[in-house]
Order: structure tokens, then C-alpha cells, then sequence
């Protein structure tokens, strides 16, 4: 405790801490210190009170943990939310989502749609999050004014649309983004070769080259239905992931999204490779995607983080939704409710999801040295009283909107459940306006 500062810049005291590492552990009546940006150190209350800081904030009814990571989705498809319900995959896609971005996602969709996803996340508790759409340069810009941790998957495509010709414009303005970014504190940019139906070998081959060059990693849709295995082995004899994996494209650093219809050989290849797996249990659900088998990837050491995917298909972007339908998911099938029990779900969607983006490092657990991207959860409502086990009830009771501050880097974003880097009743007027133009194209009739 030498470096404890005399003066730290804040600190917070919640009923419970739950740290997340050691799994399960939950604290009572301790105190974060932090400082600088850091976490400087988990203390007793009545002895960080001794302590003088330039900020204090009492939590009484609150329980503390690591910011949420959402380690897959589309922020600006927020825009879209609720626009193409109840169709699968394919039609969804084609029919719905498609022809809709090709009339409306422009740098503005983006902003706003990106800024909309922003608000929410943060008034659920995330605090990182991954996305893969087009002009990330524009969620880079809203990114960096709101405050969050961010990945930013650059999209690429052998087909043009709205952000490029083809796959060397997206690789081209990509990686220039990438330098932009490259020392930036908060936000990363990475390869996101949208899935492999969609990028040809060539484009991946190239990928596969550039991703180890430049040391990246590599975020991906892949095995998100079982008709799309089916038809990669008619079209080419071989499961998409075996393609990935001879393209050189699997390792620690791929980041693959969705990855139902496993079989032993299929988790054993991820296990070997020590790749990285995103579940989406909603938008998996909600399309009738299939079900990723998490139980027998954890049990291989394979590490599966959680992703929301885009609000058209989920259709909101809680992590707190995420991790209960991923622990009933798991037990129902699996046929046992001890599977995928509160502390594990928990650090899927913080450690899990920061490993999965290879900022395990930095954020993920309250630990003295890493940043200090925490959120604070109010327990006191009548959704989640009385409070026999606080992990229980933020798996199994809450919704996000328990959530009532969230820091990041120590820096306070939302208070009290105010968005205080965000515009919120300016962007609501844009949210409305979006409607309507998107209501006046529409594809339905
Ligand atoms: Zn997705």
C-alpha cells in the first residue's frame, strides 16, 4: 500500500464490490480508491474514509462492478431498431436490412445512430464495446466525445456499399483509420471481415497477411447459422471455420462472432487455435439462429465473451439481458440448471469480454493497477429486493436499468442515470426525425 495516494482523486463506497477476480468473490463494506484514472486499491470503508479525496461518493444501496463489455454489434442499426422483427437470418438481411441501409446509412446515420447506442449502453452499465459498421470513422469521433472504451471493427466486403467500392477502399480507409487512432487511449481499430459469405478467400488470404503484419486482431461473423455451414461445405467441401483456420486466419487474435452449429472437431480447432468466442444469446434466439455451445468451449478453455449484436436484432443493447439469457440458454440446453451459473455469466460479459478484445490487461475486474471503468447498481428498488445475493440479482433480476453511474478511466459519464457527456434531448428530436424519413422509404407496405 506504499503508492496509496494521500490525496486520491476519488473515492466510491458501495454496499458490495464484486471484483469479479477471484470469481464469485463479493465484498462488503469496501471502498475503490482511485486515482489518476486507476484503480489504487480496494479498501475497508471506515479506512478509506481516513483518506481525503477530491471526491466522494456514498452507494449505499449499491452493488459495484467491473464496466460491462459488449463484445459484439452495430451501434448505428440502433437507428433501425424494431424496423424488421420476426424473420430469420437470411430474408431479414436481404429483404429488410440491406435494402435500408442502402437508403439511409450515410456519415449522419451513423453519428446519430452511433450516439443512440452510446446513451444506451452507458445507462446499462457498458462501458467498452465492440462494433462493426460502416463509417466507424464517424463512431470513433462520437466514441471519443462520450467517453466510452471502444473497438472499432472496420468493415470489409467484396461488394461495394455506402463506405467503399470494395475490399481495397475498406482496407485503404480502414487502416488509415487505424493510424489516426493508433495511440489513442480509449479506442482501438481492428479488421472486421464481415463474415465468410460475404468476403471471398482472396480477401481473407489478404487479411490473414496484413492481420499478422500489423499485429491486429481480426473480429468476424462466422458459423452464425447452420444453413451457412451447410452451404459453405456445398460450395467448397469445408466448414468456414476450417477455412478460416487454412487461411491462416485463426488464432488468438480472431474474434469470432456467433459460433453455433459446433461440433467436437470445431471446438477442439478454437481450443488449439486459443481463438476467441462471442456469444449472442438474444439476436441468436431472436432469428433462430441456433445456440452456441458455451458450457463444452469453457470446459475446452476456449474463452467466450458476450455481445448484444445490432438492436434490430436483439432489440436493445443490455448487457444485463445478455447474461440472463445466456445463463437460462446454457441450462435449458444443457438440461441442468447448475449450468453457467451468476459469477461466471458475470465474468463472461466483463473479463471475458475484455480477454476477447485483448484488453484483459486494462479493464475487466476491479483490481488495483487497471482502469477504472466501473459501475455502480442500485439495488434498492422493488425489482431486486431484498437482496439475499447481490450476483444473483444482477444476473437474474436486473435489466440495466438499475444501473446508476458508470466511470470510465475514473471519469464519471453518468450520474444518478444522467448522461453528462451526451445531448440527450437534442439526439432524441434526431432519433424522431430518423423515423421518419426511414418510415417515408420504407420497404413495407
Ligand atoms: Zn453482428
Amino acid at each position: 500500500m506504499s503508492e496509496l495516494p494521500e490525496h486520491p482523486d476519488s473515492l466510491l463506497h458501495p454496499r458490495w464490490i464484486i471484483p469479479v477476480l477471484p470469481e464469485g468473490q463479493i465484498l462488503e463494506n469496501h471502498s475503490v480508491v482511485i486515482h489518476q484514472g486507476r484503480i489504487v486499491a480496494l479498501l475497508p470503508t471506515h479506512q478509506a474514509r481516513t483518506l481525503s479525496a477530491s471526491r466522494e461518493v456514498e452507494l449505499p444501496e449499491h452493488a459495484m462492478i467491473p464496466g460491462l463489455v459488449n463484445a459484439h454489434g452495430h451501434a448505428a442499426m440502433s437507428l433501425l431498431r424494431g424496423y424488421a422483427d420476426d424473420y430469420p437470418l437470411m430474408p431479414w438481411l436481404q429483404e429488410h436490412i440491406w435494402p435500408a441501409e442502402q437508403a439511409h446509412v450515410s456519415a449522419e446515420f451513423v453519428r446519430d445512430g452511433s450516439l443512440l447506442a452510446m446513451a444506451e449502453m452507458l445507462r446499462a452499465g457498458t462501458t467498452t464495446f465492440s462494433d462493426m459498421y460502416f463509417f466507424p470513422e464517424e463512431t470513433a469521433r462520437v466514441a471519443q466525445d462520450t467517453g466510452l472504451r471502444c473497438q472499432l471493427a472496420f468493415p470489409v466486403f467484396d461488394f461495394p456499399t455506402a463506405w467503399g467500392s470494395g475490399p481495397e477502399e475498406y482496407l485503404r480507409k480502414g487502416l488509415a483509420l487505424r493510424d489516426d487512432y493508433k495511440h489513442h487511449e480509449r479506442i482501438s481499430v481492428v479488421f472486421g471481415p464481415h463474415a465468410p459469405y460475404t468476403v471471398g478467400e482472396e480477401t481473407l488470404s489478404r487479411i490473414a497477411v496484413l492481420a499478422a503484419e500489423l499485429d491486429l486482431p481480426v473480429h468476424i461473423h462466422l458459423h452464425e447459422t447452420r444453413g451457412e455451414v451447410l452451404q459453405a461445405v456445398e460450395r467448397c467441401g469445408e466448414r468456414p471455420l476450417d477455412t478460416l483456420n487454412r487461411l491462416g486466419l485463426l488464432g488468438p487474435r480472431t474474434q469470432c462472432v456467433h459460433m453455433t452449429d459446433l461440433g467436437d472437431q470445431d471446438i477442439a480447432l478454437l481450443a488449439a487455435a486459443g481463438a476467441q468466442v462471442i456469444h449472442c444469446p438474444q439476436s441468436n434466439m431472436k432469428l433462430a439462429s441456433g445456440v452456441c455451445p458455451v458450457g463444452q468451449l469453457q470446459a475446452a478453455g476456449v474463452n467466450v465473451a458476450l455481445g448484444t449484436d445490432g438492436a434490430a436484432s436483439n432489440n436493445d443493447l443490455s448487457l444485463f439481458g445478455e447474461m440472463h439469457s445466456a445463463a437460462l440458454l446454457a441450462k435449458l440446453q444443457r438440461e441442468d440448471p447448475a449450468a453457467l451459473p451468476a459469477a461466471k455469466v458475470l465474468e463472461m460479459a466483463t473479463l471475458g469480454g475484455a480477454r476477447a478484445l485483448g484488453l484483459d490487461e486494462r479493464v475487466g475486474s476491479i483490481e488495483p493497477g487497471k482502469a477504472a471503468d466501473l459501475v455502480a447498481v442500485d439495488l434498492s428498488g422493488p425489482e431486486t429486493q431484498p437482496v439475499h445475493h447481490p450476483l444473483s440479482q444482477l444476473v437474474y433480476a436486473c435489466n440495466g436499468s438499475q444501473v446508476s453511474h458508470c466511470w470510465v478511466d475514473g471519469e464519471l459519464l453518468l450520474e444518478e442515470r444522467r448522461l453528462l457527456t451526451l445531448d440527450w434531448d437534442a439526439l432524441q428530436q434526431r432519433c424522431r426525425d430518423w423515423q421518419q424519413r426511414i418510415a417515408a422509404t420504407g420497404d413495407r407496405t
